[in-house]
């Protein structure tokens, strides 16, 4: 199969303040040309576009193409889950609503500490386990938003999860809060295959700064600043697929003509964008290193490197709906930023010279004041 995989949660609207106002024929002739060239993969979740992207996947895929002509992976969302019964409540509703027997792919919906012990609790995994031997699952897997030590327990733990879709870009490659690359090789140290969520991180790296962007167009002339970020992501080893959350006709041509015909990145574009990265990294807001030298006498154990490699996130990309999402999993084991007793006990031991128990305000006024 083809790379490029469709993500239906950014679809066009005919009214921009009502996110279930899917623009219907849009989507059918972004999705014709999606599989005319060849591409299959389609990816929707019970609460995208509240909830009725599935509903969009039906009308524009399932009701107008072949079955074998397409795969369609659908998301358990496990925070709604209060009881077993809601697993099979909820799936078979989403079976309806895309009208389909079964899904290709179906995922455990945003794995992270909380969410992983409740769903252990509730019967996520024998939940998952029974519908892959029935057959109304093709492969199943989960999504995850948290550290790379847990998922190696998850891993571990659950070896009949077949693979695992990450948030994989070139900026959090190195992030200390989201961990790509770590999550990406203990994935694979696992053997597990690795679909890609957020190359483009939610839109952010399709704009770059100017002398970044110099960069982009000297190496390859004509090809879009989303290009490289997807690019970055389908030469990874083991990654079988990369998501794109298409919302026009125009990126749908954009990903469809470098991705018919997908050529890995050359070390010499993996360069390139190591120095994009490099430039994007220059304007962070915190110059965090994320050395580790202030964590361990933190009363509070608040983990002051991944708060602030969120938090130079947002101010770099604006507050994405996934960092939130990691930032809560960290509080579930650490303290929030407004636990922050200001001993400056932490200052001492870092080597830029933070005003980390200053910064950590700031941070608390992004994150703890929703
Ligand atoms: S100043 Fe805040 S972050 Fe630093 S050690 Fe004290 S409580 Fe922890
Ligand atoms: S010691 Fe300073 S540079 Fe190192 S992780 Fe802590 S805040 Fe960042």
């Amino acid at each position: 199969m083809k790379k490029l995989g469709f993500g239906l949660m950014r679809l066009p609207l005919t009214d921009s303040g009502d996110n279930g106002s899917i623009d219907q024929k849009i989507v059918d002739k972004m999705v014709d040309y999606y599989l005319e060239y060849g591409f299959a993969y389609f990816d929707t979740a019970y609460v995208y576009h509240a909830g009725m992207s599935e509903i969009s996947a039906r009308k524009a895929v399932v009701e107008r193409y072949r079955r074998d002509k397409f795969s369609i992976t659908d998301k358990m969302p496990t925070w709604l889950v209060t009881s077993a019964s809601d697993y099979e409540k909820i799936f078979t509703e989403q079976l309806a609503r895309c009208g389909v027997e079964y899904f290709d792919y179906y995922l455990l919906h945003n794995i992270g500490i909380k969410r992983y012990t409740d769903t252990r609790q509730s019967g996520g995994f024998e939940f998952m386990r029974k519908i892959r031997e029935e057959g109304r699952a093709g492969h199943v897997g989960f999504s995850y938003h948290d550290k790379a030590e847990l998922l190696d327990r998850i891993l571990t733990e659950h070896p009949e999860m077949e693979y695992v879709q990450l948030q994989i870009n070139y900026m959090d490659w190195e992030n200390e809060a989201i961990q790509s690359r770590k999550c990406y090789e203990t994935a694979r140290k696992h053997g597990k295959p690795v679909i890609v969520m957020e190359p483009v991180k939610g839109g952010s790296l399709a704009g770059v700064p100017q002398e970044a962007d110099k960069l982009f167009r000297m190496s390859r002339p004509g090809m879009s600043a989303v290009s490289w970020a997807i690019r970055f992501a389908a030469s990874l080893e083991g990654v079988f697929m990369v998501l794109s959350g298409m919302s026009d006709f125009e990126q749908v041509a954009d990903n469809v003509s470098y991705m018919c015909d997908f050529v890995p990145l050359s070390d010499k574009e993996r360069e390139t964008i190591n120095k994009v990265a490099a430039i994007i990294d220059g304007n962070m807001a915190i110059p965090c290193t994320s050395c580790g030298y202030c964590f361990d006498g933190c009363p509070r154990r608040i983990p002051i490197p991944q708060y602030f490699a969120l938090y130079n996130n947002q101010k770099q990309f604006g507050l994405l709906p996934n960092q939130m999402a990691y930032y809560m999993n960290l509080t579930q084991e650490h303290g929030t930023a407004s636990d922050c007793c200001e001993c400056g006990q932490c200052e001492e031991h870092c080597p830029q010279h933070i005003d980390i128990a200053e910064q950590m305000k700031e941070v608390a006024g992004v994150f703890d004041s929703r």
